[in-house]
């Protein structure tokens, strides 16, 4: 007899063990007949399981020969069938247990990710009479019929009043068609198809259709190998080699600057990598899985490329899942999500831009990419290889000491790009200097100029008007001072509704002052302090007007512009087509675009990151503006770069300007070692909210008071708050949380589960951990 480790899906923190079901021999024998299985067994399948007087959906996480301990063998219940084949082996199902308890979540939540995309069932209570039903996403593999001429049609000669037959047979005279296009070209040609299938005349067979497998017309997507790999790409792969040779999880940081070819080298790893039949999975941030990128891996690969992304529909992303399943693409390039996709036999996992913020999920569970990447690397004893020009100061700590987390960590730089090609020259226009010459445009005297020669050169310009957290501070247009908290370094928060500033790190606050008397800048006494900001389409105007004499085409790309699906993609081929042209957006843009013929980048308002409330924003600050500068330049015509800012002076933007990250990152680990912050620490937000304040209060208060009590006395732990969210009100759920710092190392979501776990929560309160923390808003 077999028994079943099953996994229920009921999210409740009470719910969270595994439970053990018999295996009836029927059941076994269907999932290893199963085809299209990851694990051969029934580990990883959805199964539906008595629970308590009623029907629930789990998921096997373990099989065993053993009856359970301590249990009489004739009162476990069995499994009453299988719902969905296996999605997942065992060593997955071993990463699902480490995300719960890392990241504390329930386990079923940390499973869900490695289910098939839009499969999930759910169980719904019907009526009495017919006490369940399954309730499922209808996305499974879709066929389709193709008709097309037998042998037999050569010599068959329709009757002479049979117009359809004729119109069909001629229609199929070169060369099969799909029942659904022939019945849209001639109407009611599907019965027309039934009769001649009768005589014999046509076939119909059902081919299985592979949804979102779409081409690009990009000019660059088909990039040649290159003749020769320069030393630092030869350097890389040679690390890449040692880490897969070494099978033991072992972490290459490629350290290059944009453009110096690390795409290049990811193609050589996966290829040698696929040449001795291992596979390999690349991630990519959400925003730059563009089709030029993904241009790239399939002109390399072909159809050995499976893509996962969330602009796909359902079906896609399911087909393209199951291309991965069945074995028929050994390479997947994704999101974050695509980590979990279901690779036999991995042998790499790339993570490109691995500084990224958005490798964080931000809803349950609450992973991050980078260390679940690491944790199944390390599972399946395959490399992990992490690519960025700006590596996060939690893997360059990381590589600095060699081995970490029981791994070896190896750090390779690429500092040139190939050919050649010079990085951008890059100046930076002080802005308060331009207000006080009297400009007071958005564009500079030396950005004006700039776009200007792009115009008549007729080559192309990106403009990057950085936008978050923008209108929350006040600025003084003077000087560039932001008011700051006087007991923290942190800048303060312009609440409109109360009229006050706030500091939200320790949450005093500060009237704005009246009309009758303004309040002045706190440096230079200026009257002129106010929330400043503008958005991509003014922008666009003021361009539209400086560039009114010049034939340029601007294009905007923004969260507005590019909401339709292949918004993005035919916004760039437009830009990409055009002769001369400014490319004009947000964030978006600054990532993995590779347009040689872009010559000039401008940055708006370098400095709107930075002022934010979090401890990253200058690192944040410092990536963005080393990636969008790296759009400049990569042809053979020199780029160059102009950063706008009112902190002309602050190390993220002077490396920037100097091509120096050392400057930028000594500054700055001194801070965060001077704060505690990652990564010397580790940091987790805990939030809470509700509809009822006090009740909200009442429960964080009981969660800090019990993580106090726990951690009192243990050296490096610290836990700050409870206190107002930023965002303290969002759609009328006030919000509080608690900061906790842990030394590195230390297991943070078991000790913060089991406080949370202590308190009794009353109805419409919730309580969301999130452990290494990026969003704490
Ligand atoms: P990154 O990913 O670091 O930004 P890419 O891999 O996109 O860099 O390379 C930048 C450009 O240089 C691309 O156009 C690429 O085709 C080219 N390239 C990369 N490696 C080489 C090489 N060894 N020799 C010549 N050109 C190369
Ligand atoms: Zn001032
Ligand atoms: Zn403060």
């Amino acid at each position: 007899m077999t028994f079943a480790s099953v996994v229920l899906d009921i999210p409740t923190r009470a719910l969270d063990a595994a439970f053990d079901y018999a295996v009836p021999a029927a059941l076994e024998a269907e999932a290893a007949a199963e085809a299209s299985s990851c694990s051969g067994s029934l580990v990883g399948c959805t199964v539906l399981v008595p629970f308590s007087h009623r029907h629930v959906v789990g998921y096997v996480v373990a099989l065993s020969s053993e009856p359970p301990a301590g249990i009489d063998p004739s009162k476990i219940l069995e499994v009453e069938r299988i719902l969905a084949s296996s999605a997942f082996d065992e060593a997955s199902a071993e990463v699902a247990r480490w995300i719960a308890r890392e990241y504390s979540c329930p386990l079923c939540e940390a499973i869900r990710p490695f289910l098939a995309p839009g499969q999930t069932v759910k169980v719904r209570r019907a009526s009495d009479a017919d006490p369940w039903e399954l309730v499922c996403e209808k996305s499974g593999p879709v066929d389709e019929r193709w008709v097309s001429l037998t042998e037999a049609a050569s010599s068959f000669e329709p009757r002479a009043n049979a117009s359809k037959q004729r119109a069909v047979l001629s229609a199929l005279s070169g060369g099969p068609m799909r029942v659904v296009e022939l019945s849209a070209t001639l109407p009611g040609s599907a019965a027309t198809v039934t009769s001649l299938e009768r005589k014999g005349v046509v076939s119909v067979e059902r081919r299985r259709r592979v949804r979102g497998q779409d081409a690009t017309s990009l000019s660059s997507a088909t990039a040649a190998r290159p003749e020769h790999l320069t030393a630092g790409q030869r350097e890389a792969l040679c690390a890449i080699d040692a880490a897969c040779e070494s099978a033991s999880g072992d972490v290459v940081v490629v350290d290059g600057v944009t453009g110096s070819g690390k795409t290049e080298v990811y193609l050589e790893a996966i290829e040698r990598v696929r040449s001795r039949g291992g596979s390999a999975l690349v991630l990519v941030p959400e925003i730059s899985l563009t089709a030029q990128t993904v241009g790239r891996f399939r002109s390399r690969f072909g159809d050995d490329v499976a893509i996962l992304h969330s602009r796909l529909s359902a079906g896609e992303r399911f087909d393209q899942w199951d291309l991965a399943r069945s074995g028929q693409a050994h390479v997947v390039v994704g999101a974050r999500s695509a980590l979990f996709a279901p690779l036999a036999d991995l042998g790499l996992v790339i993570i490109d831009e691995e500084h990224e913020a958005s490798y964080k999920q931000d809803s349950a569970p609450r992973y991050h990419a980078r260390e679940v990447a690491a944790r199944i690397c390390r599972e399946r004893g395959c490399a992990l290889v992490l690519g960025s020009a700006t590596p996060s100061l939690e893997s360059l700590e990381r590589c600095r000491a060699r081995e970490w987390g029981g791994v070896t960590w190896t750090r390779v730089c690429m500092p040139e790009r190939p050919g050649g090609a010079t990085l951008p020259e890059v100046s930076v226009v002080d802005m308060t200097e331009q207000f006080a010459s009297g400009r007071k445009h958005m564009f500079s005297k030396p950005l004006a100029d700039a776009l200007l020669d792009v115009a008549r050169r007729r080559e192309k310009a990106v403009l990057l008007l950085n936008r978050r957290g923008f209108a929350n501070f006040l600025m003084c247009r003077e000087c560039g001072a932001v008011p700051e908290c006087p007991h923290c370094s942190t800048s303060l928060t312009y609440h409109e509704r109360t009229h006050s500033l706030v500091c939200h790190s320790c949450e005093r606050s500060w009237p704005i002052g009246t009309p009758g008397s303004p309040m002045r800048c706190p440096s230079c006494n200026s009257p002129y302090l106010g929330a400043y900001g503008v958005g991509t389409q003014q922008v666009e105007t003021a361009l539209a007007d400086l560039l009114a004499d010049a034939d340029v085409t601007v294009v905007r790309m923004d969260a507005d512009t590019t909401k339709g699906k292949g918004e993005h993609q035919r916004r760039l081929e437009e830009f990409d087509a055009a002769e001369s042209a400014v490319l004009v957006g947000t964030q978006m843009i600054a990532k993995g675009l590779d347009f040689p013929q872009v010559t000039l980048v401008g940055v708006i308002n370098a400095d709107t990151t930075l002022k934010m409330p979090d401890f990253r924003a200058a690192e944040r600050t410092f990536d963005l503006l080393e990636q969008v500068a790296g759009r400049a330049g990569r042809g053979e015509r020199a780029g160059r770069v102009i950063i706008q800012s009112y902190w002309a002076g602050h190390p993220a933007i002077q490396a920037v300007r100097t091509h120096d990250r050392d400057l930028f990152v000594t500054s700055e680990l001194a801070e965060r070692r001077d704060g505690n912050y990652p990564p010397f620490s580790r940091l987790a937000n805990v939030l809470c909210w509700g509809r009822s304040e006090s009740d909200v209060r009442r429960v964080l208060d009981g969660v800090a008071a019990e993580l106090r009590s726990r951690t009192e006395g243990r050296p490096g732990w610290e836990v700050l708050g409870p206190a107002e969210c930023l965002k303290s009100r969002v759609k009328d759920r006030f919000r509080r949380h608690i900061l906790v710092k842990a030394p590195v190392g230390e297991e943070l979501g078991p000790v913060l589960d089991a406080c949370v776990r202590a308190q009794d929560k009353p109805r419409g309160v919730n309580v969301a951990i999130d452990v290494d923390a990026y969003d704490m808003m």
